[in-house]
């Protein structure tokens, strides 16, 4: 195989193309308020999800446009059956430095072990709420056992590292930032508080439901002493931050604090589109390239070009908008479910 460029594609505001989401399944077994709060959904057709050997033809692609850092989400990703084999197949792709997964964690206790040992570097668990019936009132399914034996068995099988990511509801759950600091810090991963987005999907979103960054800061400050700032956040997403006793977390501020100025990735769904931003309205269909025959070249040069053209920063845009409300009305998603954000992926 020829060897990947040094140089990866830049975007207009000067962007390297670096890292790769790719759901790889639309489908979710949770129901999370903030992200599938509707009874009913429209799924992709199952002939156009890609197979685990389209997905590596399209990640050889991107690597020869750039990127080295690829995460599975969904979704939920654990629904994709043999996932395991989809890691080792990745895995194989020498450029790749890092191969991270986003997980619900409800069926990670018996998959821990299989992902780690086909070659998984980093696991991020979602988890709102310690507390069994807020948990069972977030997601809608009665699952909170099952999570934290998954983040259990992750914590155990030898990963690079374990992140908890949680979504604050202001009034729901901004009341365990401690606990959910603690429980990560007994299972060895960083807690990361996210801001409520208005992605696609969220129909329920209020700006008013936001807990922010600033909100977070002050609260644990408040309760558990001085806090510092932990290094330069660089291209990541989350600011870390350093408790008095030395603990670290995280903070996600992607509504007040927009981090798209520095952002380097772009999402492939399940069934190969690819969008440049969380937010963006159009994608384009790699699949049909795919099955066209179009080479790893031909592949990577459209990546190139597309990405060379971008100037997306939708959550900025999203901050700057006075009328800022729900992003999609429910019929818009039912006409295109790559609009929702557990199609795009998150
Ligand atoms: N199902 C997996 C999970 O929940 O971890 C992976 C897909 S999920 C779409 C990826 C991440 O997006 C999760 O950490 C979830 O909390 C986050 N997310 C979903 N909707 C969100 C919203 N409205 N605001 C902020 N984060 C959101
Ligand atoms: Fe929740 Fe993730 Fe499923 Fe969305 S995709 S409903 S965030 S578990
Ligand atoms: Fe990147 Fe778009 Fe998210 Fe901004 S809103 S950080 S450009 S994906």
């Amino acid at each position: 195989m020829k060897a990947p460029p040094d140089c990866p594609a830049a975007d207009l505001l000067d962007r390297p193309l670096n890292s790769l989401r790719i759901s790889v399944i639309d489908r979710c077994d949770l129901r999370c308020f903030y992200c599938m709060p509707e009874e009913h959904y429209t799924w992709l057709p199952q002939e156009d999800l890609l197979s685990f050997a389209e997905i590596r033809a399209l990640v050889d692609a991107f690597v020869l446009a750039g990127v080295r850092k690829v995460r599975l989400t969904g979704g939920e990703p654990l629904l994709r059956r043999q996932l395991p084999e989809l890691v080792a197949l990745l895995r194989q792709q020498p450029a790749i430095e890092d191969l991270a997964l986003t997980t619900n964690a409800t069926h990670l206790g018996p998959l821990a072990l299989p992902l780690r040992r086909a070659g998984l570097d980093r696991v991020t668990a979602s988890l709102d709420s310690l507390r069994p019936e807020r948990f069972k009132a977030l997601v809608r399914r009665d699952t909170l056992p099952q999570v934290l034996e998954g983040i259990r068995a992750a914590a155990t099988a030898g990963f690079a590292s374990l992140k908890i990511n949680t979504v604050l509801i202001r009034g729901f759950n901004d009341d365990e930032l401690e606990d959910l600091i603690e429980f990560g810090r007994q299972v060895g991963g960083e807690v990361r508080f996210i801001e409520y987005m208005d992605v696609g999907g969220a129909t329920q979103w209020s700006a008013d439901a936001v807990f922010s960054k600033a909100q977070i800061l002050a609260r644990l400050e408040e309760r558990l002493g001085p806090i510092t700032p932990c290094g330069p956040q660089g291209a990541a997403p989350a600011g870390r931050f350093r408790l008095a006793d030395g603990t670290c977390f995280g903070i996600i501020a992607s509504v007040t604090e927009p981090f798209c100025r520095t952002c380097d990735r772009s999402r492939l769904t399940a069934d190969g589109q690819w969008y440049l931003c969380l937010y963006a309205q159009e994608g384009a269909d790699l699949r049909g390239r795919l099955r066209a025959g179009q080479s790893r070249e031909e592949l990577a040069a459209f990546i190139r070009q597309g990405w060379e053209g971008r100037t997306d920063r939708g959550a900025q845009e999203r901050a700057a908008d006075p009328h800022r409300g729900v992003l999609y009305q429910v019929e818009d998603l039912r006409q295109d479910p790559h609009r929702e954000m557990h199609t795009r992926g998150g």
